[in-house]
């Protein structure tokens, strides 16, 4: 059996949270409706770690034909902004699913008031006016007993008003919060009295200045499911201590309807990269990177730029399955996904992206023939186009050597080669300049060989691209390595900006065939024998790489044996 993944048809991989949700429909649990949503902080850009969220929570609506609705967990009014809302929305779709409503749990902000003032009267929340120093002191540590505050059997009465002066802006940021009275001795530290509401004196992206007072996350997820009808909260492992939590809360509000239930499945964590929106920013704040679509980032935005598909991600997100144990996948199997994908789906093009002049010095002056290349081998409904080919053509530097090393097959004084669907041409010489370097490769070429193949039978060792100097467009193509060296960022120190890539950005001048000036922003074509290359969205001259043509994934996985 082949090492390499399998295609993106395969059989879908384990997904236990899927199972569960199969098992739950077929006992009737929540009626056998199924209600997922996908939950970002609207505090960055998404990365790679949240398509695979995106893929299982839309996912798993779509396959029980349930909803997922897209719900900003927008409760921290510092860190969130327009700007990463509306990017969110749209990276959502670019992914290719469709949120069933787009929602915000400030949309809730009213009701979780009044549910919180609902413990308030049933003994359940008080009003704590220590100083968070010695609330967090007091919550003591596992084996280490809860102290409880002096505040905690405050009167109903009393906590109704200090919470609706609260609410009123009467008191300063810190001075008061609102906590759960749950149990000051749970072995679950989330259980020890947590804080439901803050002061926050702060300007919310979309209540504006409506509060002061903002919820925490833990207060306000569990309820907005509840109040939307969510039925499957899935959520990453992180969550997982803060479940008993969620279900507290729950079993304490006024609830609507069915309580929702939490399932905890593993992070994506990629090698060669960082997966957190804090330390993407901080790259992006130390002009690592340029901006949040640099295309070196995990971002969504970044890959889209770069080239990639978002089917190549998705079926990637599908192959690893989700399970319990957080792991760390190789770039290289999202990459042999990507590969995979443009394989089928790219125009083939050629480009010379360290260009050198190759003369045919038996070429009749003046002359210029039409070549007719195919679009894409793998597709015949791509068709095929016109390549002008002249006398004088680029080549790769890199595909000349004045001295060749052994088992050096390309050009060099004496040695035939095949042109890329034109024809073979042999090495008669060259010129330098002053400092010794090549200017100009010089060549003849058999007219015999039009097409590739010498009527004499016989073979030359290697097919090199080229590019007319008449006919070629100047371009500009973005070469990348990976964004850190070490495969673990931040293994070796503790500081992943430590094992930054110390050149992972490399920009070349090439030339590139005509027909390349009518790439589309956005659109990925493969220049041949080099990789697939992005077309930038704005830059019309300006091209991404987006990954090599050779299969890395198969390399690591020997290595790995
Ligand atoms: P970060 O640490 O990058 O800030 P986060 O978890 O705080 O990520 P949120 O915006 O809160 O980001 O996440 C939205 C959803 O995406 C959550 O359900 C979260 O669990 C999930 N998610 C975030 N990162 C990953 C990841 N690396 N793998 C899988 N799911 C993720
Ligand atoms: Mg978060």
């Amino acid at each position: 059996m082949s090492d390499t993944p399998n295609s993106p048809d395969t059989p879908a991989a384990a997904n236990f949270v899927r199972d569960s949700v199969r098992a739950d429909n077929e006992q009737g649990t929540f009626g056998g409706r199924v209600q997922t949503r996908f939950p970002p902080e609207p505090n960055g850009y998404l990365h790679i770690g949240h398509a695979k969220a995106i893929c299982v929570d839309f996912g798993i609506a779509e396959d029980f034909s349930g909803v997922c609705k897209l719900r900003f967990d927008d409760t921290n009014p510092v860190t969130e902004e327009t700007e990463y809302v509306d990017a969110i929305i749209d990276d959502v779709r670019w992914l290719g699913f469709e949120p069933g409503d787009v929602v915000y749990a400030s949309d809730y902000f009213e009701t979780l008031y009044t549910w919180a003032e609902h413990l308030i009267t049933t003994g359940f929340a008080y009003v704590d006016d220590q100083d968070g120093d010695t609330i967090s002191a007091q919550r003591g540590g596992y084996g280490k007993p809860g102290v409880e505050s002096p505040h905690r059997d405050r009167p109903t009465a009393e906590n109704l008003d200090l919470f609706r002066r609260m609410r009123a802006g009467e008191f300063a940021d810190g001075s008061h919060v609102l906590r759960a009275k749950a149990d000051m001795q749970h072995d679950n530290m989330q259980l020890r009295d947590p804080i439901m509401y803050r002061i926050r004196h702060e300007h919310h992206h979309r209540t504006g200045d409506d509060w002061v007072l903002y919820p925490t996350y833990d207060w306000a997820h569990g309820q907005s499911d509840a109040i939307e009808g969510v039925t499957h909260s899935i959520c990453t492992l992180e969550f997982d201590s803060h479940r008993a939590l969620y279900d507290w809360y729950l079993e304490h509000s006024p609830l609507p309807g069915d309580q929702p239930r939490q399932t905890e499945f593993a992070r994506l964590e990629l090698s060669y990269t960082v997966t957190s929106k804090r330390k993407l920013l901080q790259l992006i704040n130390d002009g690592v990177v340029d901006g949040w679509d640099d295309p070196r980032l995990p971002t969504l935005r970044a890959l889209r730029r770069r080239g990639y598909p978002a089917t190549a991600i998705r079926a990637f997100c599908d192959f690893i399955g989700v399970a319990k144990t957080n792991s760390r996948h190789q770039i290289e199997m999202l990459e042999w996904f990507v590969r995979n994908e443009l394989n089928r789906t790219a125009l083939r093009r050629m480009a010379v992206l360290r260009p050198v002049k190759l003369v045919i010095t038996n070429w009749p002056t003046g002359h210029s023939e039409s070549i007719t290349l195919q679009n894409n081998p793998e597709n015949a409904d791509d068709g095929s186009r016109e390549v002008e080919f002249t006398g004088e053509v680029w080549i790769e530097s890199d595909d000349f050597k004045a001295e060749a090393p052994p088992k050096y097959f390309r050009l060099t004084p004496g040695a035939e080669v095949r042109l890329r669907g034109a024809y073979y041409v042999k090495c008669t010489g060259y010129n330098t300049d002053a400092d010794g370097n090549v200017t100009e490769v010089l060549a003849t070429y058999d007219p015999e060989t039009r097409g590739g193949s010498a009527p004499d039978g016989r073979k030359v060792k290697a097919t090199i691209h080229w590019v007319s100097t008449a006919h070629a467009i100047d371009i500009t193509a973005a070469l990348y390595e990976r964004l850190f060296a070490a495969e673990v960022p931040g293994e070796r120190t503790g500081d992943p900006f430590d094992d930054l890539h110390p050149n992972s950005r490399e920009i070349v001048q090439g030339k590139a065939e005509a027909a390349l000036a009518e790439a589309a922003p956005g659109q990925v074509v493969q220049f041949e024998r080099l990789g697939y290359f992005a077309h930038d969205h704005d830059q019309p001259a300006l091209f991404h790489r987006t990954v090599g043509l050779k299969d890395e994934w198969a390399n690591v996985q020997k290595r790995g044996k």
